[in-house]
């Protein structure tokens, strides 16, 4: 396989921080339009990763909910809505968190697991 073949852009996905080279397989994202490879997702504050988490176990809770909304016709009061916006907001923040990172020219070891700091 060639380079360009590897930096395809209909098979890949560009890291969102311009100066890094990395990306990531499209059909590993399908619902993805922006991804940040590993390292620089390492960059981004702790706790705006954990904030990314917690709105990712919320949306897999109101999926769950939603079925069973259908199965039994029940009424949650669920929000998709709101969760979306949070999950805007908090992506909004980590790419402006990463962005001042990599302007920082830091490497993203910050919340590895210890054995593999560096
Ligand atoms: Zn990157």
């Amino acid at each position: 396989m060639s380079l360009t073949a590897f930096h395809d852009r209909s098979t890949r996905i560009s890291c969102i921080i311009p100066q890094c080279p990395r990306s990531a397989l499209r059909s590993l994202f399908p619902n993805a339009d922006e991804i940040i490879c590993g390292r620089c997702w390492r960059t981004v504050d702790l706790s705006l990763r954990e904030r990314y988490a917690q709105l990712k176990k919320r949306e897999k809770r109101l999926e769950r909910l939603e079925q069973l909304k259908a199965l039994q016709h029940r009424h949650f009061g669920v929000s998709w809505s709101l969760l979306r916006e949070q999950q805007r907001k908090n992506w909004a923040t980590i790419e402006a968190d990463a962005y001042a990172k990599a302007a920082l020219g830091l490497e993203g070891t910050a919340g590895a697991p210890r054995g593999k700091r560096t």
